[in-house]
């Protein structure tokens, strides 16, 4: 939906080298779904990706982008996010932070997240290699919505 097609090449391009800096190899479509999934900051899942791209990129299958979206975790630029039980939400922001989820909406907040677990005894020892914090409830919008 750019109406400044230089633009938007330029920026590709900083996606393309960005992949290939993280060992990947920027092909059209990886660069596609990594841009949509930088600009949304809405967690898609494979499917909302699939049906944004699905109309630019004809060639598009659920599959490559549930692949692409792999080779990005595999990578350590992108983060899958299990909130919910029957659907996997992927995310680009990959530094400790906690998601919200909104029962009443679906939406999901990001929110910043500091554990201290110096003082944990039980953890003493141990390598941490995946955090994840999720908290459920009712976003501000829904609660005043009432
Ligand atoms: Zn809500
Ligand atoms: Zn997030």
């Amino acid at each position: 939906m750019s109406t400044n097609k230089a633009g938007d090449d330029m920026h590709s391009n900083h996606v393309g080298e960005f992949l290939k800096d993280n060992g990947i190899k920027p092909s059209y479509q990886r660069i596609k779904i990594y841009e949509y999934l930088m600009g949304s900051m809405t967690h898609p899942t494979v499917d909302t990706i699939y049906n944004a791209l699905c109309d630019q990129i004809p060639t598009l299958s659920k599959t490559t982008v549930y692949n692409t979206l792999k080779v990005f975790i595999d990578k350590g630029i992108a983060m899958a996010i299990t909130i919910d039980d029957n659907e996997v939400r992927y995310d680009t922001r990959t530094d400790v932070h906690g998601h919200f989820k909104c029962e009443k909406c679906n939406e999901i907040y990001d929110f910043k997240a500091n554990i201290e677990l110096e003082d944990e005894d039980v953890l003493r020892g141990f390598e941490i290699t995946k955090q994840q914090l999720f908290f459920y409830g009712v976003c501000k919008h829904c609660s005043e919505a009432k």
